[in-house]
């Protein structure tokens, strides 16, 4: 069983072991070197060994220990960006585009759960967005029509979200949407992985990822053992090979979450969402921590920018009230961890060649809240890549687009990035990664010859260039 910091411990880590595996022990050579075993990474390489690639992959920690076993791990069409901003982003076509592709990576979830039989608590339900009573519901008209206009012409509009202890009024229906348990999913696909042939390193942290010409890679680990390729892909949640174009396009946020003992059925089997910024999000998980006849009612939300708040205690608070005012069967608190999304300028995630490099790196980036989703993407849409299949939704994940009508806000976020740029002419939180509790993150100030490092316990936090 998985141990963690108890603050930080989520309910999948409570509940599942991940594989163990050694760290690389020797040079080696494969057609695909991926970086970072999350979900990204995890599916990247699991869907290339299907296709008879030789695979291996390496992280620095665990199986699935960064972000991904922190997820609340909905698989929705029901994006946290609207559709209708993301029409004016990237037109109706590449919209139209955005939701097909989600809608797949829940259809290519569910069809790798059934011909891997991969036991993982995976189940299609209805998502609902509700806006808070007394607040304007154009946002609902507004998202409804546009989501129509994305070919998802099965979202409904409900009086109220049906069975709920409170009134949510007006709300939207997202049918087949889908949850499912993270760590129990990593696991399945880890062992097909292997079975295909595909190698995995842990505690093997990459330390210098070079593309060598636009057919060979090469990945030097801390070890000095090195990795050779005909590819390579960074899924490393916030690319460590990357110090400048992609960390100004995107800013972490950190979200805060809680599960909740209420008993069995007392609160129905959905997934929900309200509108207001920061917003909650809520799911159920079936079983709880130990004890028979309860369910697990997983709340999150209380987002706020990485590094630009430090009042986690405050946010845990918040969401236990807007959770006990709402749902009053709560017998109590068992589960509180936190995590990290990065937020693309223009919504979606980064998932393609990396800039600026050779054509042998790819990188997956950009969750935004929907790294489930956009980390199966990664895998179904760098393996076309990789086997030079044409795949019609490259060009809304190309890393190096230009999405012109986002800049404004992409001003705005630089500016706020760069304020805290500022902070890193200070020494830093802490001096050494020693310093770093489990389960938090913390900037470290490296010297000015250094590599950018990222220091990861637990959560990552990023270090961006100009701290080096
Ligand atoms: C609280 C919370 C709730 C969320 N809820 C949802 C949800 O309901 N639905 C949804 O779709 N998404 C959700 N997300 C987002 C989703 O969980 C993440 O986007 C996703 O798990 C990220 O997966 P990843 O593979 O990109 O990154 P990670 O899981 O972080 O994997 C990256 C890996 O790279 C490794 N690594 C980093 N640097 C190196 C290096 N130099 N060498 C070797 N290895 C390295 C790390 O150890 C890590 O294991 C949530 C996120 C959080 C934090």
């Amino acid at each position: 069983m998985r141990t963690d910091n108890g603050e930080s411990t989520s309910v999948w880590m409570a509940t599942a072991d991940t594989p163990r595996e050694g760290r690389l022990a020797e040079d080696l050579d494969a057609d695909v070197c991926v970086v970072g075993a999350g979900i990204a990474g995890m599916t990247t390489a699991y869907l290339l060994a299907r296709e008879g690639k030789r695979v291996a992959v390496l992280d620095d920690g665990a199986i699935a220990g960064g972000e991904t076993c922190r997820t609340t791990a909905h698989l929705v069409t029901a994006l946290d960006d609207r559709y209708f901003e993301l029409e004016k982003l990237f037109g109706e076509r590449g919209a139209h585009l955005a939701a097909e592709s989600h809608a797949a990576a829940i259809e290519k979830v569910e069809e790798i759960v059934g011909a891997e039989k991969i036991d993982c608590d995976f189940s299609r339900l209805d998502g609902y967005l509700f806006v808070p009573p007394g607040e304007a519901t154009k946002v609902l008209d507004d998202e409804l029509a546009a989501a129509h206009r994305c070919g998802l012409t099965e979202i409904e509009e409900v009086e109220r979200v049906p069975d709920l202890s409170f009134d949510t009024g007006r709300a939207l229906r997202f049918p087949r949407q889908a949850q499912f348990h993270i760590l129990k999913y990593i696991d399945g696909l880890a062992r097909a992985l292997k079975r295909d042939g595909g190698r995995v390193f842990m505690e093997t942290h990459a330390e210098k990822i070079e593309g060598v010409d636009d057919d060979a890679a090469r990945v030097e680990t801390s070890g000095g053992k090195v990795v050779t390729s005909r590819a390579v892909v960074v899924a490393t949640n916030s690319p460590v090979n990357d110090l400048f174009e992609i960390h100004t396009k995107q800013a972490p946020y950190r979200t805060y979450v809680i599960g909740a003992r209420v008993a069995r059925g007392s609160v129905p089997k959905i997934l929900l969402w309200d509108t207001p910024d920061p917003y909650h999000y809520i799911r159920i998980q079936e079983g709880s921590n130990g004890k028979s006849g309860y369910d697990v009612l997983v709340v999150g939300g209380e987002d706020h920018k990485t590094g630009q708040a430090d009042d986690a205690e405050r946010r845990f608070g918040i969401l236990e009230k807007w959770t006990r005012d709402r749902f009053p069967m709560v017998e109590g608190i068992e589960f509180r961890w936190s995590g990290q999304v990065m937020e693309p300028v223009d919504s979606l995630a980064f998932i393609g060649r990396n800039p600026l490099d050779k054509k042998s790196v790819y990188i997956a980036t950009g969750d935004s809240g929907n790294g489930m989703t956009h980390g199966t993407i990664a895998g179904i849409l760098i393996t076309d890549l990789i086997a030079g299949r044409e795949n019609e939704w490259a060009a809304v994940y190309d890393p190096s687009r230009k999405t012109l009508s986002a800049l404004p806000d992409f001003a705005k976020e630089n500016l706020n990035v760069a304020a805290q740029y500022t902070d890193l002419a200070t020494p830093g939180d802490v001096e050494s990664v020693d310093e770093i509790k489990p389960g938090e993150g913390a900037i470290l100030r490296a010297p000015a010859t250094a590599r950018a490092t990222t220091a990861r316990t637990g959560t990552s936090s990023t270090v961006p260039p100009s701290a080096v």
